[in-house]
């Protein structure tokens, strides 16, 4: 079932992410890490639909930090520190898992994350499989600029010697939009439900 895989990738990234906190919070400045809140599987033999899940409810705006299709830009992804602390939280779990596994759609109310997706090969990783495609994890590869954060946490660039210097040249003169004016913000109820891969397609 979808809601027992929601709660399986819910709850592995969690892990993930536990795992994160304990590296980056006690470095000096880093400060606070996000969390993704745990989510509960209920089961209701008398219900037509028999599995719910359960979690906490966020309060505040709901913001999305990553996107699928990874194109989209996000303003609030690169300026807040939320936003930033998530970019490298993708960042830490790919380098941890060699590249094989990705958290994605991180997002949430400030540093309380929810409904997220992970990405890996289809065969999976370690015996996971995730929810969505392999290509998300191409695309974050190609896309995912380091920040301070990344900087503090020793992680490698995923730039090649390459594509930094062209990087470095074309950078030089561009402007940046006024993030403030173009903030995005995605109430809980508008989403769209995520692509899943289940097992039914
Ligand atoms: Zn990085």
């Amino acid at each position: 079932s979808v809601v027992i895989q929601e709660c399986h990738v819910q709850n592995t990234a969690r892990e993930y992410a536990k795992l994160y906190a304990a590296e980056a919070e006690p470095l000096e400045g880093f400060g606070e890490v996000p969390e993704i809140i745990p989510i509960f599987l209920i089961h209701r033999p008398a219900n037509n639909i028999p599995y719910a899940t359960v979690e906490e409810e966020l309060v505040g705006e709901f913001v999305k930090y990553s996107v699928k299709d990874g194109k989209e830009v996000n303003f609030l992804r690169r300026d807040s520190e939320a936003g930033q602390k998530c970019c490298t939280f993708q960042h830490w779990v790919y380098e941890k898992t060699n590249g094989n596994l990705l958290v994605t759609d991180l997002q949430g109310v400030g540093m309380k994350l929810t409904d997220v997706g992970i990405a890996t090969l289809a065969k999976g990783y370690k015996g996971f499989k995730g929810n969505c495609s392999f290509s998300f994890i191409e695309q974050f590869k190609a896309l995912h600029q380091c920040n301070e954060y990344c900087e503090m946490l020793g992680l490698k660039s995923l730039r090649t010697t390459h594509q930094k210097q062209r990087k470095a040249t074309s950078m030089k003169c561009k402007n940046l939009p006024n993030s403030s004016t173009v903030k995005k913000m995605v109430p809980k109820k508008a989403r769209e439900p995520r692509d899943l891969i289940s097992s039914e397609h």
